[in-house]
């Protein structure tokens, strides 16, 4: 102890002088003299002061006042000022992995350090992290990770929860999980950071906890809504009747106000406005209005009348455009490229700024561009909080983001744009007001903000909780319903035993609502349980390699492209990889091909004439190897020998492996004279995702379609589905023992009689019950 204390205590005193020697460097006094004039640096004292008396502080503060920067370092630095030396483990998590590297990456430079060394980053697939770090950053779901197999944290000295106004569910559920863990842990401290002033909340969620509120300093914003922008264009929007109630129907009337304004220039800009309002889709609270959203409707002319607007006439200063999603991003970004200014790269920088971007990408979004070029950022709501981006002065909102919902009486979850609330909002406007005073255009009427809700929807009542519920009781927190009552928002009952169902359905969880054999082996694998579930017997009937493929493939963006103006092109590119009437199958296909084609530096060029996006390729590759080496370290196969591929080339094999995954996703086929049509037992009759091969198939010579996800918008789609058939359904997917008969098989009509012949279902039974014993043991 002596020993190891010395060393540490020497390692201290290195990094403290080697801070010093940078803080005294050119650059280092610079970077200091910028820390220094961040609203946070100036509560420095307050907060170190209130972290040593109280085990759990929260700290509130607008964007950018230098919370995820700072307070970490400030916990560091007089850690390694104090008597315990360097011996402190400080951990701060972020909700997406792409902020937990770009934090990182921004505080070791702060620093004069190269990542590794006092300060690194874990998430998953990757991480930096040397002998001397003390400062973690890394997802929430890396450290729940940790506690599986460290229930108290051994070591840790310091919980940082970030971003916590987001209210994700990992951080809900690591807030109940830490609120159990502190009095076993007194030294342990938990500081909470959110951007919005909710603090209060979370005070009275843990008891005892002292607030400290970093007040920030933002330049004003002048705020434009949808009807002062069109009246800056000569056309002035004014409602026919006020709105008093939710689901009235507005009329809008658009009169002229200038007519000297050349009509036919302006008129199809503002006819996109008023579609960009759409206003029917006002009520943004009830799932019915929802469905009027129209994704036609963002209004892209607008949009680029504006930009072009800014750009031609304002002052210089980069623009940041909050749009609903990726795909609307990407569209977006191709109309402006073909703009004869803003497609200009002389005269602006166009850039995107989304969860799935690449870190080089990112870099280039924190540049300064040169002088004469203007800055725009296309971003997601990423850029809300999450990511600043420093040299804004004008913000356009679009007022939509893409928010998961769960619907708990039909089971089904939705990915639908929906309004953000007054919080967010306010959030995006503030990001126009870092540097100077800026200007922000909403893009829908006041009227319709103020009908916006308060906050958010916290995530964990608005997901499908299997995964998590698997992780309550893997973690061995009890009775789930009863954990789940504990946190900070409960989710609905239903909800709870909707997943509880599921995970029984499964077989992870048995009757008592223990953790089976399979339930234990699924926590271990960082994917969905169906996922684990494919890995798991696919590494078991030795036909692992495709299954790898396959489950990677769902772990990350579809790789196969569907380029807005090329789908028919892109689609049939895909068609080319099917033979099977599996979109998994097609995956597996174009996957092994494109690793024939990388061997010989070919990679890039098969992936541009087959539509199939590079990283996604290289994401399966590295995501592969993982899994694999996960397996291998559960003892599920054996690294020396190829016996885990014996049966790799068998479809049959790898189709029963796919629907025993999938299973209860599955839909039955209706043959009529041309085509055929699906039904799935909650939703009644269902459609393919366009890019899915099935879709282009007249026939499918099988009764069944297992699938990976179904979304409802407007109508429910089925994405990435695989043909299977009755005698692979009934071994690999419902068990006749388990009740399920009055289910799914009872879908199976005059079948299911054939093979309730007692002969015949006994037969099954016996295989079915001799599979399960394999897997379960
Ligand atoms: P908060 O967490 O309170 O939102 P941050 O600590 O993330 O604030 O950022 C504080 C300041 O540091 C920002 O206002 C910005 O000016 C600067 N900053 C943060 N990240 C970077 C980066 N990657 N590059 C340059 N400046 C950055
Ligand atoms: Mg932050």
């Amino acid at each position: 102890k002596v020993v190891t204390g010395k060393i540490l205590w020497r390692r201290s005193l290195q990094l403290r002088d080697q801070q010093q020697a940078w803080q005294e460097s050119c650059e280092g006094r610079e970077m200091l003299e910028f820390r220094r004039s961040l609203p946070a640096y100036k509560e420095k004292d307050a907060v170190l002061a209130a972290i040593s008396q109280n085990q759990v502080v929260i700290i509130s503060g607008e964007t950018g006042c230098g919370k995820t920067t700072q307070i970490p370092q400030f916990i560091l630095e007089s850690e390694v000022e104090s008597v315990r030396g360097g011996a402190c483990s400080i951990i701060c998590t972020q909700p997406r992995r792409i902020s937990a590297m770009s934090v990182s990456e921004r505080v070791a430079s702060e620093r004069g350090e190269t990542l590794g060394e006092s300060v690194g980053y874990k998430v998953r697939l990757e991480g930096v992290k040397g002998r001397d770090t003390h400062l973690l950053f890394c997802t929430t779901g890396i450290l729940l990770r940790r506690l599986l197999v460290d229930r108290n944290l051994k070591g840790v000295t310091h919980v940082i929860v970030d971003e916590i106004h987001e209210r994700g569910m990992n951080e809900d559920f690591l807030l109940i999980v830490l609120k159990e863990l502190l009095p076993r842990r007194p030294e342990l401290r938990l500081i909470l950071m959110s951007a919005t002033l909710d603090a209060e909340l979370f005070a009275s969620y843990f008891g005892k906890a002292q607030i400290i509120h970093i007040p920030g300093f933002t330049y004003p914003v002048r705020t434009h809504f949808l009807e002062d922008i069109l009246e800056m264009s000569g056309y002035m929007l004014t409602p026919y009747n006020q709105i008093d109630d939710y689901g009235q129907e507005k009329m809008w009337k658009m009169s002229k106000q200038a007519p000297r304004k050349r009509k036919s220039q302006i008129a199809s800009v503002v006819e996109d406005a008023l579609k960009a309002a759409d206003l029917k889709d006002y009520s943004h609270q009830t799932q019915e209005s929802l469905s009027y959203w129209n994704p036609d409707c963002i209004g892209f002319n607008f949009i680029e009348y504006i930009l072009y607007n800014i750009c031609e006439k304002e002052r210089p200063g980069a623009i940041l455009v909050f749009m609903t999603g990726w795909d609307d991003i990407s569209s977006l970004k191709d109309k402006l490229q073909a703009h004869p200014i803003l497609g200009d790269p002389s005269r602006v920088l166009l850039l995107a700024c989304h969860g799935s971007m690449a870190s080089s990408e990112q870099r280039l979004i924190f540049d300064q561009p040169e002088d004469g070029v203007r800055k725009i950022v296309l971003a997601t709501n990423i850029a809300e909080t999450s990511i600043t981006i420093n040299d804004v002065v004008f913000v356009l909102d679009c007022g939509k983001a893409k928010e998961t919902s769960y619907d708990a009486l039909n089971n089904t979850p939705c990915l639908l744009p929906s309004w953000i609330s007054k919080v967010s909002a306010q959030q995006r406007r503030g990001r126009a007001g870092r540097v100077q005073p800026g200007e922000c255009y909403h893009l829908y009427p006041r009227c319709v903000h103020d009908a916006f809700a308060e906050y958010q929807l916290p995530e964990i009542l608005r997901t499908p909780l299997q995964s998590l519920c698997l992780q309550i009781k893997s973690l061995k927190l009890g009775s789930i319903s009863e954990f789940l009552s504990k946190a900070l928002q409960s989710p609905e009952l239903l909800a709870v035993q909707n997943a509880i169902e599921y995970l029984k359905i499964i077989g992870a969880l048995d009757e008592n609502e223990m953790l089976t054999v399979l339930g234990r082996h699924l926590t271990m694998l960082p994917v969905e349980p169906k996922l684990g579930k494919m890995l798991l017997l696919g590494a078991i009937l030795n036909c692992l390699d495709p299954i790898l493929t396959v489950v990677s493939g769902l772990s990350v963006r579809d790789p196969f492209l569907t380029p807005f103006d090329k789908k028919d092109l892109a689609e049939a590119a895909k068609s080319q990889f099917s033979r099977d009437y599996s979109d998994h199958l097609a995956l597996v296909r174009a996957f092994e091909r494109w690793k024939v084609a990388e061997k010989v530096y070919a990679g890039y060029d098969y992936c541009w004439k087959n539509f199939l996006s590079v990283q996604s390729m290289k994401a399966i590759d590295s995501l592969r190897k993982e899994f694999f080496s996960l397996l291998k370290d559960a003892g599920l196969v054996d690294a020396n020998t190829i016996d885990h591929n014996i049966w790799s080339y068998d479809e049959h094999l790898i189709r029963a492996v796919i629907c025993y995954g999938l299973y209860p996703g599955i839909s039955s086929i209706v043959h009529n004279e041309k085509s055929f049509s699906l039904k799935t037992m909650e939703d009644g009759q269902v459609l393919l995702y366009s890019n899915s091969v099935n879709a282009r198939e007249a026939k499918i010579p099988f009764p069944w379609l297992v699938f990976n996800e179904k979304i409802k918008v407007n109508s429910v789609f089925l994405r990435d589905s695989t043909a299977v058939s009755d005698s692979v359904l009934l071994l690999f997917g419902g068990s006749l023992s388990r009740g399920d008969t009055d289910g799914h098989l009872k879908m199976l009509g005059g079948y299911l009689e054939f093979f309730m012949k007692p002969a015949v279902a006994d037969m099954y039974e016996c295989l079915r019950s001799e599979l399960d014993d394999l897997i379960q043991s």
